[in-house]
């Protein structure tokens, strides 16, 4: 086993440099290693970023916070899954629930990938996934997908958060545990004989030195590409969307519902994170298809917003760099790469970064995690263009071409093809071994969701072979099991009262 670094030097004070600091701090202080985070008030941090999967939560685990903690500190609402609208014209499939997996579903997905199987050979067997999955429940009826103390199941969730003030809350956390942190402006990079970092200089002179670096300096990537060199690998041939233009709102009257909603618009979606003091929201985009302009005058007309309402623009790098951990540096967080946030995967992949990163030094060293995380990166890619080339609409010039993209990976064209030939999808997925990323549910709810099916007239009945599912049972189980759900309000409530 590798003695951890002395010292780490990390660039870049965002999300994802503060949650490595205190990941890092928390795995190697016990040895000695010192932990010294740099970043520049002047240059600040990109500050969207505000939905997760359930990583969150067990980064939160791993640095021993609890809710009661940070949520309350970062306006933080739950979020069990993510709502698809009008990403689809079929009749009945004009939106759909992504959920976060729960236990329960346990009983209920076995129905599901009978009804979506039987439905794409043919019968009229109803597979909308949202009648079959208790987070899509809990969020349509305003609950929050925390299982009360009686409910003998777990729940998986995320959460939505204040990208400031996660920052923040992490910085001072990190900071009261022994994390040094330093205001300055790095201006190059040393290296030495063998290529590896030395020392981080800023624009004053200050020489900075460590055994390891961590890039996690944004989009500019100073480090990794900048001193080192390493590749970039676009994902644009296959992700359109470049943009991003965002504008706040205040909450409206009805429950804040513990999902994000991602809206299909004329060239890309709209977000809509619903934080405890208003409403983020953002419409991601394709510069090839719309200009900044325009696509301010949709979000703002999206949200009701006045005409001259203020909104920013941000440029997208969609790809990842060719190795995540080179020489004597890490790289994290949108240095080492950026899907679209669609999914909202960032930040679970710098807690699967991290954790694959110390398991990586400890064990098999740097040529395995990287092939580790460009797999990661690549299963994602996969789900996300899933999403446009299996959409159901034509309406724009970017829809018609989204939905005929034919540049497929090979597992993705083997997904889609087990689909369309009504095969064993779940096979499939466990086949090639792809379910870390995304697994079978997640797969057949977007199959599904978007209503990639026969057309309704060509259905036949059910019969002997292929029998109807009792779809009142599966209601009575699914309503059953979410009235045991506290509202999200509640819920809410309960943590700032310290609960
Ligand atoms: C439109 C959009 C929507 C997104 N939505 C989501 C989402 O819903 N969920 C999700 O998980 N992720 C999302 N992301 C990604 C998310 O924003 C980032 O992963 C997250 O904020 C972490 O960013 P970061 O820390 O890597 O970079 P940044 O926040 O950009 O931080 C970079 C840091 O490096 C410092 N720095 C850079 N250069 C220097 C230098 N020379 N000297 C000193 N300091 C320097 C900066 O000061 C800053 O502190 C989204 C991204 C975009 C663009």
């Amino acid at each position: 086993m590798a003695a951890p670094p002395r010292s780490v030097v990390i660039l870049g004070g965002g999300t994802a440099g503060w949650m490595t600091a205190n990941l890092l701090h928390r795995r190697w202080s016990e040895h000695g290693t010192t932990v010294t985070l740099i970043e520049s008030k002047d240059i600040g941090i990109i500050g969207v970023g505000e939905g997760s999967t359930p990583q969150l939560k067990a980064f939160f685990d791993e640095i021993g916070v609890a809710e009661t903690e940070w949520m309350p500190r970062c306006n933080a609402t739950y979020k069990a899954g993510i709502e698809f609208e009008g990403w689809s014209d079929r009749p009945g499939f004009e939106r759909y629930f992504h959920p976060f997996g729960t236990e329960v579903d346990l009983f209920t997905q076995p129905k599901f990938f009978f009804a979506t199987q039987a439905r794409r050979t043919g019968r009229d067997i109803p597979a909308h996934p949202d009648s079959f999955f208790l987070a899509a429940r809990i969020a349509r009826e305003g609950r929050a997908p925390i299982s009360p103390p009686n409910f003998p199941f777990s729940v998986s969730y995320g959460y939505h958060f204040d990208a400031h003030l996660i920052g923040a809350f992490l910085r001072e956390l990190g900071t009261g545990r022994g994390i040094q942190h330093i205001d300055a402006r790095i201006e190059s990079v040393e290296l030495d004989d063998s290529g590896n970092i030395a020392a981080l200089i800023a624009d004053d002179g200050r020489r900075f030195e460590g055994d390891f670096f961590v890039d996690a300096s944004g989009f500019r990537a100073t480090v990794i590409e900048g001193a080192l060199g390493v590749a970039h690998r676009s994902f644009a041939e296959n992700l359109f969307n470049d943009r991003a233009v965002v504008a706040p709102t205040p909450h409206g009257t009805g429950p804040i519902q513990a999902c994000t909603r991602a809206t299909a618009k004329s060239a890309g979606w709209i977000w809509h994170i619903p934080l405890t003091n208003r409403i983020g929201n953002g419409y991601v985009y394709s510069s090839r298809y719309i200009d900044d302009e325009d696509a301010a005058a949709e979000l703002r007309e999206h949200l009701g917003l006045p005409a001259d309402a203020e909104v920013r623009h941000l440029r997208m790098r969609c790809g990842r760099i060719d190795r995540s951990w080179a020489k004597n540096c890490l790289a994290v967080g949108l240095a080492q790469g950026f899907l679209e946030p669609l999914e909202a995967t960032a930040l679970h992949i710098v807690l699967a970064t991290v954790r694959a990163f110390l398991e990586a030094w400890e064990k098999d060293g740097s040529e395995p995690f990287n092939d580790k995380i460009a797999r990661r990166y690549e299963g994602i890619r996969d789900y996300l263009v899933c999403h446009y080339r299996t959409a159901q609409r034509r309406d724009t010039e970017y829809w018609r071409d989204a939905t005929r993209m034919d540049r497929l990976s090979e597992s993705l064209k083997g997904l889609i093809t087990a689909w369309f030939t009504g095969a064993d999808l779940r096979q499939e997925v466990m086949r090639q071994g792809i379910a870390g990323y995304y697994g079978p549910m997640s797969w057949h709810c977007m199959l599904a969701g978007y209503g990639n099916f026969p057309d309704e007239a060509m259905l036949k009945p059910p019969g002997p072979d292929i029998p109807p599912i009792d779809m009142a049972q599966v209601e009575r189980f699914v309503s059953g099991c979410a009235m045991n759900f506290p509202s999200h309000c509640d819920a809410l409530d309960r943590l700032g009262e310290g609960a």
